[in-house]
């Protein structure tokens, strides 16, 4: 696998198990279908790409999790009910033997194919009735958020304990508080015609441009309030927000600051696609 390919790996499990731990957690009350939508493909799309390379694809999209789930019915072992087992090695044995475990451990993945198209029918149908103004019987049921959770059993997912995705959320939001603390210090020590020296350069004149397939942003900085944050990377969800360093106050926004901003900003947009969409 490449580069790109393992990101891109990275970012569907990133994004598979954080609906998903919003799914379980009731942190999603309007919208929860688009994010069980978003948590579905993208879970599914990780382990057609991981157990048959390319198949998660057709031309130069990727599959919609219908589309996945036929791929998975036509490759994997069927099993009874509908119920589809996929290889996590296709040459190992399908059961292994583990050290500390005191049953041989399944080397496979069990997708419940006919709850999962259930509950892909029941997002569909809440969606056209709320274009139409209407309120539909179909729900999400905890069987529908069960059977999406037991994907993480494949070793290209994960899933996200809760104490784990707050403890890592309070530290990275902690850790940019005492960054924007540090760089506020460092501003308000210059005098002020440094400060207004700073100010008056057109930073989007000297540092933006587009390219091909890289850019450079110039983003307000959210210390000093100055159009000074000069961005090369963005974080790996909504692709918007800026990584990089204010050139009048020094603020520094990580890879991890952006992702997290960037995580929140693509479920809000998810559930407002989900709310507007007409399909
Ligand atoms: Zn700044």
């Amino acid at each position: 696998m490449d580069d790109f390919a393992e990101q891109r790996q990275d970012q569907r499990a990133v994004q598979y198990a954080v609906c998903t731990y919003a799914l379980e957690h009731d942190r999603v009350t309007d919208g929860a279908e688009g994010i069980f939508d978003q948590a579905v493909t993208n879970g599914l799309a990780a382990i057609v790409a991981h157990a048959w390379a390319g198949a998660e694809m057709t031309g130069s999209r990727v599959r919609s999790a219908r589309e996945l789930l036929d791929v998975i019915e036509q490759r994997g072992k069927a099993e009874r009910g509908g119920i589809v087992r996929v290889p996590h090695d296709p040459d190992g044995p399908e059961f292994e033997e583990a050290p500390f475990a005191d049953e041989p451990l399944p080397n496979f993945t069990t997708v419940r194919v006919p709850v999962l198209r259930d509950a892909i029918n029941a997002t569909q149908a809440i969606r056209h009735a709320r274009v139409d103004g209407h309120t539909s019987a179909a729900t999400l049921s905890d069987e529908h958020v069960a059977a999406l959770r037991e994907l993480d059993y494949h070793p290209a997912l994960f899933a996200l304990g809760g104490e784990a995705i707050e403890r890592s959320r309070m530290s990275v939001r902690d850790r940019d508080i005492a960054e924007q603390q540090r760089a506020a210090a460092y501003y308000h020590e210059l005098d002020a015609d440094e400060r207004a020296r700073r100010q008056a350069i057109d930073y989007r004149a000297e540092h933006e441009w587009e390219g091909v397939d890289c850019r450079t942003a110039v983003q307000r900085c959210p210390v000093c309030g100055n159009r000074a944050l000069v961005a090369r990377t963005f974080d790996a969800f909504a692709e918007e927000i800026g990584i990089g360093t204010c050139l009048v106050c020094s603020y520094r926004r990580t890879r991890e600051v952006a992702d997290e901003c960037g995580v929140e900003l693509d479920i809000e947009r998810a559930i407002e696609r989900a709310m507007e969409r007409d399909d």
